[in-house]
């Protein structure tokens, strides 16, 4: 086993991050709000900032939305490991280098759609010119996924769907829902549900904000009236997007920001470092040391699952319960990132980002009230406990 990266792979590394550096505005890592593992705020920040936008569009140019895709279909045609460390850097400057569409949607079409799905949704997926929100919950369907209600009825060459998602992460900057739908209302559950895709411009799509824990607009609640849609739309078979969308949570649940864990916690560290408690330095505390070491380790053992799964994905393997032990590990790790940041910062950590006096740009106030969306996001921790128990230990269902 070795665990170093070979010389194409360091050199990538080195070229990723020049070009962060070259590209980025100076200060955008230390405006950034971000917090790893967080949910709720980058559709606040980044999905209408233009800055971010150009930035993002010269991503595109290079291939670097879609590092690990097929150069026919627009990618960089690189590995899993290129793209993981590309995510890794970019992460520590807090920016991503994707969104629905490039990390869960693509990827997924890669596998399961047709050639035709392909070679139209994948090219413009790469340029960077669609955006797509995950359609999945609804108000009485989020861990039981499969009780979903949305109908959608077959007309002539379309298909008709009407019903309402819930906690729409960003629907109101996409394009297009990247959805499930009931098509077969009496067949068992998870075998009547179909994944397609809808345009948000298409009549009888209303979306209506939320407003979360942090104050932002990030998520939606959004209703589908008589939305009438074409059935080349339908990602892969029809009443077998069951099985398709749990590949493409798997998929969501690898996208970890591993660099923004990184660089969150040197920041603290650095805090530490600095502060006096006393007249003596904080980070001479036995009690703070003992923490710092803990979330040390703990970033470092959800750094080797990370890699992990970018290998095993360039042998052909599919990461299933290994996108849940990572996905858990990072999410818990998010919380206890904030809880420490509380900690060493003590009372100028609730200050907000808006207060002059508030360290570290006031992220770690709004850390601690999002970190909770990443204990639920994409699956809570219970049920990524309960797939670990059932596809790893093979405990029977409870
Ligand atoms: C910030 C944020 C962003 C989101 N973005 C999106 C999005 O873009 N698109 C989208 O479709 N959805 C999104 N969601 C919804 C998310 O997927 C659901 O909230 C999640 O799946 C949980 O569903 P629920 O909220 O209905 O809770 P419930 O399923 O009602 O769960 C309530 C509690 O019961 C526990 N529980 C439920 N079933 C079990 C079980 N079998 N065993 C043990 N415990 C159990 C849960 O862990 C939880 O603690 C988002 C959620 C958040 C918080």
């Amino acid at each position: 086993m070795d665990f170093r990266f070979n010389e194409q792979e360091l050199a990538f590394q080195r070229e990723v991050e020049d070009f962060i550096k070259r590209e980025l505005p100076a200060d955008w890592t230390e405006r950034s709000i971000y917090w790893p593992g967080g949910y709720g705020t980058l559709a606040e920040l980044e999905e209408v900032d233009p800055i971010i936008e150009q930035f993002t569009r010269k991503l595109a140019e290079k291939g670097w939305l879609t590092i690990s895709w097929p150069k026919e279909y627009g990618g960089a045609g690189r590995s899993h490991i290129e793209q993981a460390i590309f995510h890794e850097r970019m992460s520590y400057y807090r920016v991503r280098g994707g969104e629905v569409a490039t990390l869960i949607g693509g990827p997924t079409i890669l596998h399961f759609g047709s050639d035709e799905m392909k070679k139209e949704w994948l090219p413009k997926i790469a340029r960077g010119e669609v955006r797509f929100w995950l359609a999945y919950s609804e108000p009485n369907a989020g861990s039981d996924l499969a009780s979903i209600q949305t109908r959608a009825v077959e007309d002539g060459d379309d298909l008709i769907i009407n019903g309402q998602k819930i906690w729409s992460t960003a629907a109101h900057a996409a394009h297009y829902a990247w959805m499930i739908v009931r098509t077969d209302p009496d067949a068992p559950p998870h075998k009547g549900i179909t994944l397609l895709i809808v345009d948000n411009k298409s009549l009888g799509v209303t979306i209506r904000p939320l407003t979360n824990i942090c104050g932002f607009h990030s998520f939606n609640e959004v209703f589908f009236d008589n939305v009438r849609v074409p059935k080349k739309n339908i990602v892969g078979e029809k009443n077998k997007g069951w099985y398709y969308v749990m590949v493409a949570l798997d998929f969501e649940r690898l996208v970890i920001p591993m660099g923004g864990f990184k660089r969150t916690f040197e920041e603290i560290a650095q805090y530490a470092r600095e502060a006096k408690l006393n007249g003596r330095p904080l980070s001479q505390e036995p009690l703070l040391r003992n923490k710092l070491a803990q979330i040390a380790i703990e970033i470092e053992v959800a750094y080797m699952f990370f890699w992990q799964t970018a290998w095993m994905l360039d042998r052909g393997l599919v990461p299933n319960i290994e996108a849940s032990v990572l996905k858990l590990v990072t999410t818990e790790l998010s919380q206890k990132l904030a809880n420490l940041g509380m900690q060493v910062l003590g009372h100028y950590g609730p200050l907000e980002r808006n207060s002059k006096w508030a360290p570290l740009g006031g992220r770690v106030c709004t850390g601690y009230l999002d970190c909770i969306s990443a204990l639920v996001g994409a699956g809570t921790s219970e049920i990524q406990r309960n797939i670990i128990a059932m596809r790893g230990l093979g405990l029977p269902r409870s």
